[in-house]
């Protein structure tokens, strides 16, 4: 048994696997993207232990589905009550592997604890009729069985918890595979689960770039829960086939972000500054292409421009950090090779990269002025801190740019007049549009990316059906 006081959060990464931890022959190395040098070794999980953790999973299962769902209930709610009770050492962790601030990297963790706190209220839902002819129908929700949960690197907690708690909530089991780059804290968080959970319900499996496709293709894996990029997603697709896996896909985004004439220019410029950079831009819903009216551009070029200029990146565990790193070389080398094409289009730049000396994968927060529509830096999801502003002159042109996208994740509106603002949210193709506000996210609001952005629905009441299927029963 494991009490987490007994945890050392900080080293020994391994695995959950059946309830118990398990290392692994080979490990991967986790860097600090601050510090760019070690944060520790994460197991590189075999297909032997993939194996053993899916046959585990499914013997959970067999029990977990025929669990009243009160008991379900108070799982989800003892759940939350452990990851409360850590949530600083977790903290320090999730900031020394992912980069981001102390302060966010709490904030994610808090948060997310609330999926568990709300899931713990939800039910599923009994649907009963009666035909014309007289039978009596009673439409129940199933569990799925085995759910293989995928995370990236951005917020690695939030997208991991998005998914256990309705799953879990639904009488699924759960394999929870976090991203490389980013598993330490995901496994020190199921590690002090072990004593609260049913062995095998709940496993976390760290490993290189096999793991991933192991999953996706595994037979003993009943749905894909997944969030990460469009290129992967598809990926996922193709190789769900063999098996109908059932799919939840969570993609990528480039958010358009639309400023109509009216708006009090300081106060949007800066409220959309952190919906463009939170997290360094690494959020799947940051705003990636800020149109700007042409009336009030080069003001709010000022002064958002000001406000970039001033906020500077510093690692996340230094105190009053408000933006970190860069997650990952890869990420880091990706965001610099925009910039460079962007300055080799000749484009203008409302406020600078920075040095790229390090140590560490700083970048400060980069505005491009008014690149034409076909520049990569618009076409093109950076996932990084740069951003381009966009002059426009008429609302059905804004609209028209603001839907040419392959993507259809997330979008936001910013007007005085908030009527007139719906009236231009309900024509953008997206799952979502927040309206003088961003990032609003809640297990209580449905959110789904449209277009290449993905497949179905996390949070709200609609995930608990991505978790079930149905059964019809006719008397
Ligand atoms: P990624 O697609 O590279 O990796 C995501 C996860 O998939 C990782 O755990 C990775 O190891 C795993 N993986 C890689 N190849 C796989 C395969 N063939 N089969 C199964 N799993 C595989 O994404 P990333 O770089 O970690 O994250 C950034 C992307 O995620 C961005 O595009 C961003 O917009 C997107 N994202 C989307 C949302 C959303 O909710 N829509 C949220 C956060 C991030």
């Amino acid at each position: 048994m494991t009490r987490q006081n007994d945890i050392d959060f900080l080293g020994d990464f391994r695995m959950v696997i059946d309830g118990r931890t398990e290392g692994s022959e080979k490990t991967i190395e986790v860097i600090n993207p601050a510090t760019e040098q070690p944060v520790g070794h994460a197991p590189d999980c075999s297909a032997d232990q993939l194996d053993a953790a899916i046959a585990s999973a499914r013997q959970a299962f067999m029990s977990w589905k025929a669990t009243p769902i009160a008991e379900r209930q108070a799982l989800l709610r003892a759940i939350a009550d452990r990851i409360e009770s850590i949530v600083e050492p977790l903290a320090l962790l999730l900031t020394r592997e992912q980069g981001k601030p102390l302060a966010d990297a709490r904030g994610e963790i808090l948060r997310a604890t609330q999926w568990f706190r709300f899931y713990a209220e939800q039910d599923l839902p009994v649907g009963r009729h009666t035909e014309p002819g007289g039978q009596e129908v009673t439409v129940r929700r199933v569990p799925l069985g085995v759910v293989g949960a995928i995370a990236p690197w951005n917020y690695p907690i939030s997208m991991a918890l998005w998914k256990l708690a309705p799953a879990l909530l639904a009488g699924n089991a759960v394999v929870l595979k976090p991203s490389p780059f980013t598993p330490l804290t995901t496994l020190k968080l199921c590690e002090a689960l072990i004593d609260i959970l049913p062995p095998g319900l709940v496993n976390a499996l760290s490993g290189g770039d096999n793991l991933g496709p192991w999953i996706s293709e595994h037979p003993g894996i009943d749905k894909i829960a997944f969030t990460g990029s469009t290129a992967t997603g598809r990926a996922v697709m193709r190789s769900s086939a063999a098996n109908l896996k059932r799919l939840t896909l969570e993609l990528g985004g480039n958010d358009p972000a639309i400023v109509l004439p009216d708006v009090d220019v300081e106060e949007t410029a800066g409220k959309l500054f952190w919906a463009a950079f939170r997290n360094n831009g690494q959020l799947c819903v940051a705003a990636k292409r800020i149109y700007v009216h042409d009336s009030i551009y080069d003001d709010f070029a000022a002064a958002i421009g000001k406000i970039a200029r001033s906020t500077a990146p510093a690692p996340g565990e230094q105190e009053g950090a408000v933006l970190g790193p860069v997650q990952n070389r890869i990420q880091y080398d990706k965001v610099r090779g925009l910039i460079a094409a962007s300055r080799a289009a000749g484009l203008g730049f409302l406020s600078e990269p920075g040095s790229f000396d390090g140590p560490g994968f700083f970048i400060a927060p980069t505005i491009i002025d008014n690149p034409p529509e076909d520049a990569r830096i618009v076409q093109e999801e950076p996932f990084g801190p740069v951003v381009p502003l966009l002059r426009y002159h008429d609302i059905d042109e804004v609209i028209r740019r603001a839907n040419e996208s392959e993507y259809g994740l997330a979008a936001s509106v910013w007007a005085k007049d908030a009527d007139l603002a719906e009236e231009v949210a309900v024509r953008i193709e997206s799952g979502t549009v927040w309206i003088n506000t961003a990032h609003i996210l809640s297990p209580s609001i449905p959110f789904s990316g449209r277009k290449q952005s993905g497949i179905g629905v996390e949070n709200g009441k609609e995930v608990l059906l991505e978790y079930t299927g149905i059964q019809a029963i006719i008397r």
